[in-house]
């Protein structure tokens, strides 16, 4: 039963080493997930930052040649001459290489006002820069400036609207939201996604254009979204991310979402301001999704540590096992005191030990008086119960230096240590006394003990010693019992 409780505490306290150990790798794992996570936002920002970053370069490159464009007195464009007239709308379709732009706008040729063609000829000196924008593989779609004079300059050429300038455009979000009505300081504009028939979702970055205090007309860049979503990368991120604009419409996303659709607030998020704080790189984490992926990434940690714990656990057993067969070998196990084989195992050391250094030794052989009648009358259970009682005594009266064992079935030898046959007696006789007074459970029963009582003489053997000992008992039974003989 004790070593029973022993197994089970160290399989509790194995059990408290397991849950803190897989705290500290869940705790672990965590911080791992979210340093990952943070520095995969942060790549991701800074991607979509830099990408926007060079489009806003772009954008204000072309501003700084329009403007400059628009700032010369003398200026001309031989494209001008090739301008189409038909009906009420005229356009010059320019090809640069492999990039088409066409230049459409509504009205008549001839009555157009002088600043008006001031402005085209500006325009047209933006075709190689259009190029250049086009061609660096940042998946522009679109480069066009519109004009408040009812024209349009666009790159690549425009065969989606029939290379023609439509007021439309004019109630477009790329144009309201940039005129200095709505963008009094002039800033940079992006609006939110749109449908653009061909070439899929598309934002427009956009930028006004203003010569000596008035307002001319806007450059707008298309990015297609396609690239953007590309950016967000979800490689070991177990949630959701979503770049929003300033109105906190979703422009970009790992995951599916409409034209108009609104990130609501949700608890769990991370946010990173890109673009000069025009847009924000939100991730949502899925609670459960991150539970599941840490545990995923921590399970080798796990299998390790119940490994080495059920090592452990085993290693334990085994010794408490160990101990379990030596203490089965070695004793009673009515009494758990000394058998017989053990008892004279010991007794021979101890005498080894007597003889060395020359010490007094004792010997007490003690057997229960008519033991059988307590038998016959109480039955074998009490019969047991008194012998464990009588072997408490016994235990009770000794030191753990004096040897105390079951010699026989209702038979205790007991070897007592620097001790000489007169305070053996003494001890005899307490033992006697004590035994006379013991009261079982339950009965009426009373015993009595007869005990032969001597010392070791230098040099005797075991057996010599035992036999003298054993006379002295068959005295005291033959004296009519319940008493010690000393010899
Ligand atoms: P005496 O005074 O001469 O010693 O008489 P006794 O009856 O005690 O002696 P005897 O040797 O005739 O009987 C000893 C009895 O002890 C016989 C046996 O049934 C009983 N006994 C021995 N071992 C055990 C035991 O483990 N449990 C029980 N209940 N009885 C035992
Ligand atoms: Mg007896
Ligand atoms: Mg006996």
């Amino acid at each position: 039963m004790k070593i029973f409780f022993k197994l089970y505490n160290i399989f509790i306290f194995l059990l408290i080493l397991l849950f803190i150990g897989l705290n500290y790798i869940y705790i672990k794992e965590e911080i791992n997930y979210d340093k990952n996570k943070l520095q995969i936002l942060t790549n991701n920002s800074k991607k979509i930052n830099q990408y926007f970053l060079i489009n806003k370069t772009f954008i204000f490159s072309l501003k700084d040649v329009l403007t400059n464009n628009l700032q010369l007195n003398e200026l001309s464009h031989p494209a001008y001459n090739q301008i189409n007239q038909k009906d009420d709308t005229y356009n010059i379709l320019c090809v640069l290489d492999n990039i088409e732009s066409s230049l459409t706008g509504i009205g008549k040729l001839e009555e157009i006002d002088l600043d008006t063609i001031h402005e085209i000829y500006s325009v047209l000196y933006l075709k190689p820069l259009f190029k250049t924008i086009l061609n660096s593989k940042h998946d522009i779609k679109w480069v066009y400036y519109t004009s408040a004079k009812n024209f349009i300059y666009v790159a690549p050429s425009n065969e989606v609207w029939g290379k023609e300038f439509l007021t439309s455009f004019y109630k477009k979000e790329f144009w309201t939201n940039t005129i200095p009505l709505n963008n009094p300081k002039s800033e940079l504009i992006l609006t939110k996604i749109y449908d653009d028939t061909g070439k899929g979702y598309l934002t427009t970055l956009s930028l006004p254009i203003t010569n000596k205090d008035k307002f001319m007309g806007v450059i707008s860049i298309d990015i297609s979204v396609n690239i953007l979503n590309e950016m967000i990368d979800e490689d070991i991120l177990i949630g959701s991310i979503y770049l929003v604009n300033k109105d906190d419409k979703i422009i970009a996303s790992n995951k599916k979402f409409g034209l108009n659709d609104v990130l609501n607030s949700t608890p769990n998020i991370l946010e990173l301001s890109i673009f000069d704080d025009m847009l924000r790189l939100v991730y949502i984490e899925d609670k459960s999704k991150k539970i599941i992926s840490i545990i995923r990434s921590s399970i080798s940690q796990v299998l390790l540590l119940i490994f080495i714990l059920s090592i452990i656990f085993m290693l334990c057993h085994l010794l408490i096992l160990n101990k379990k067969i030596k203490l089965l070998a070695n004793r009673d196990s009515l009494t758990s005191l000394l058998n017989r084989r053990a008892m004279r195992n010991e007794s021979k050391k101890l005498l080894n030990i007597t003889n060395r250094y020359n010490q007094d030794t004792s010997l007490l052989l003690l057997d229960i008086d008519f033991f059988k009648k307590v038998n016959d009358t109480y039955g074998h259970h009490i019969g047991d119960i008194t012998i464990k009682e009588v072997a408490n005594i016994l235990s009770k009266n000794t030191r753990t230096s004096d040897l105390v064992s079951r010699y026989g079935g209702e038979e205790f030898l007991i070897m007592l240590s620097n001790t000489n046959s007169k305070k053996a007696y003494i001890l005899a006789e307490r033992i006697r006394n004590d035994i006379s007074n013991l009261k079982i459970k339950n009965t009426d029963l009373k015993i009595t003990i007869s005990i032969g009582c001597t010392e070791y003489k230098r040099d005797e053997k075991l057996d010599s010693f035992i036999n003298r000992v054993d006379l002295l008992l068959y005295k005291a039974k033959d004296q009519g019992r319940n008493q010690t003989v000393k010899g």
